[in-house]
């Protein structure tokens, strides 16, 4: 059994609080490691390391930065296959799924080594008798990031590549269910170059964020996790002053319209709403065809489709998706499981009894699938994040629009159609934050930004795009005079541009 570190100032450093998290092979439900959890001072001399090494990150110029970003880029690719089997195994997601991870946050590192050019300010020439006025963006010092354990690879890279190509140093907590991805990059990016402190990992639970909380030298946090750890995080942390962006649960609708392509509807429930075992904030999890015939077609197609899901080890790449992260992840959906046919759902199809061969240990739950769910069940209500889709019936496209609204999570949400004016109108009136048109996981691409509404985001900027740049740096703005021989005299009123 391995028992991992945090990695501190360049270095791995053994806990030393005496306090360890357990860690879990999802696969076959044996313990791999021991995680150890910070104390408050851990994480304080931690924070003390960080802001040591930032200044003469931050004095870097911006292009050198970027070229330490780009080495870590042809790292990652070099240690691709190595990241994916630890993530694998870690997480319980398959090995192409464990490289899409990797992938993603790649691409936001790609993005990340533009940041000489998103870094530069405004400049307005003459804005006044020989005034000059710009603007700045600036570092903030010290920030960190908590994330959570389902994409132990993307999220961390999504906080600290644009954290630390805008010239800050960065502490970041990762889920203590799937620690050693993110320790691999932190020791990746010291290979490329980035000097030692300005990517700092820490494992921990509620000691270690509560400790970054209440840190005066933490400028800024970021938080991704489930909805009452991110309204947790969001309050302490503007309490204390703060830059905070939190992102939470999820329940995402996928509508289906009566003129919708079926064949590429039923493929695309299937792989959102099964993917990764349904352990993504971007799953589809409720399904809302309109029209009873839309529902009754859907449902023929589906049942099918679910009941021959392929469940796996995390090592057969053939297998659509794996076990679930951990035993009480497992007892919590099946638990929903009963809770649905318990309200008086249709269970059309049951993964309770699935079993492994060869891995009866492992957390593994088969595909289950929900008929005539209804707005006030708790399967509706709630974030099961498991293989569990919901189908909501929806009489019309206006019930089905309304349904979207009313719901309390806002991350992300689909149509599919082949009506343009109906997909239109959807993306403009639907309350939801990433939306897709005959596209199920609509997670923007890098350069865009990516954030819930309602009870999925808390704060005002979203991740990755301009607003990580944003979030990551505080603007100054200079108006400047350069002695010209003019002489107004002293000023009683308020300078304006008359
Ligand atoms: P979680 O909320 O249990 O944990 C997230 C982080 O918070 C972890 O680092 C964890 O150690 C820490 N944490 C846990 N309990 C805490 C406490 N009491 N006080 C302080 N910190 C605490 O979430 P999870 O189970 O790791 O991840 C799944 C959740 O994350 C789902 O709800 C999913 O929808 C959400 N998620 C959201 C997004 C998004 O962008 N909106 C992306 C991925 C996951």
């Amino acid at each position: 059994m391995q028992e991992l570190t945090h990695f501190i100032g360049g270095k791995h450093v053994a806990g030393t609080s005496g306090r360890f998290a357990e860690g879990w092979q999802p696969m076959t439900g044996e313990q791999i490691s021991r995680v150890p959890l910070a104390s408050r001072a851990e994480m304080r001399a931690a924070v003390e390391n960080a802001k040591a090494a930032q200044p003469a990150w931050a004095a870097t110029n911006p292009q050198r930065r970027a070229r330490v970003l780009m080495k870590f880029l042809q790292l990652l690719e070099r240690d691709n296959d190595k990241l994916a089997e630890v993530l694998a195994r870690e997480h319980g997601k398959t090995i192409p799924d464990a490289k899409g991870d990797i992938q993603r946050g790649v691409e936001v590192v790609e993005f990340a080594c533009g940041v000489p050019h998103l870094l530069k300010g405004e400049f307005s020439d003459g804005a006044g008798p020989n005034i000059d006025v710009y603007s700045l963006r600036q570092p903030l010092g010290v920030v960190a990031g908590i994330t959570p354990f389902n994409f132990p690879a993307m999220i961390p890279m999504w906080k600290f590549a644009p954290a630390i190509a805008c010239g800050n140093a960065f502490i970041l907590k990762p889920s203590e269910r799937d620690p050693s991805v993110p320790l691999m990059l932190a020791e990746l990016f010291l290979e490329a170059g980035l000097p030692p402190g300005i990517l700092n990992v820490v494992n921990g639970d509620k000691e270690a964020v509560d400790a970054l909380l209440d840190d005066p030298d933490i400028q800024a946090i970021g938080f991704v996790g489930s909805t009452p750890i991110a309204e947790y995080v969001y309050a302490r942390g503007c309490a204390t002053g703060k830059r905070v962006q939190c992102f939470g649960g999820a329940k995402n609708h996928l509508v289906v319209m009566p003129d919708a392509d079926m064949d590429q509807t039923v493929d695309a429930l299937i792989g959102a709403g099964y993917g990764s075992a349904g352990e993504r904030c971007m799953a589809v999890s409720v399904a809302v065809p309109v029209g009873k015939k839309t529902a009754d077609e859907l449902m023929r197609r589906l049942i099918p489709r679910v009941e021959s899901l392929k469940i796996g080890p995390s090592t057969d790449t053939s297998a659509d998706y794996g076990p679930l992260v951990t035993a009480q992840a497992l007892e919590r959906v099946r638990g929903y499981v009963d809770i649905g046919v318990a309200e008086g759902a249709t269970l059309a199809v049951d993964g309770r009894g699935f079993k492994m061969q060869g891995y009866e240990n492992g957390y593994y739950l088969g595909g289950c699938l929900f008929d005539h769910v209804t707005p006030d069940m708790r399967i509706y209500k709630e974030e099961i994040f498991g293989p569990v889709l919901s189908v909501v019936r929806a009489n019309t496209y206006e019930d089905a629009l309304k349904l979207c609204n009313d719901h309390e999570y806002g991350n992300g949400v689909a149509i599919f159609t082949r009506d343009g004016d109906a997909a239109r109108d959807f993306a403009s009136r639907v309350q939801v934050g990433m939306i897709g048109v005959n596209v199920p996981i609509p997670v923007p691409i890098a350069y865009y930004t990516f954030g819930g509404w309602k009870r999925s985001a808390f704060g005002d900027l979203n991740q990755h795009g301009p607003d990580s740049i944003r979030f990551y740096t505080r603007t100054k703005t200079v108006t400047a005079r350069w002695p010209s021989g003019v002489k107004d005299g002293a000023s009683f009123v308020i300078p304006t541009m008359e």
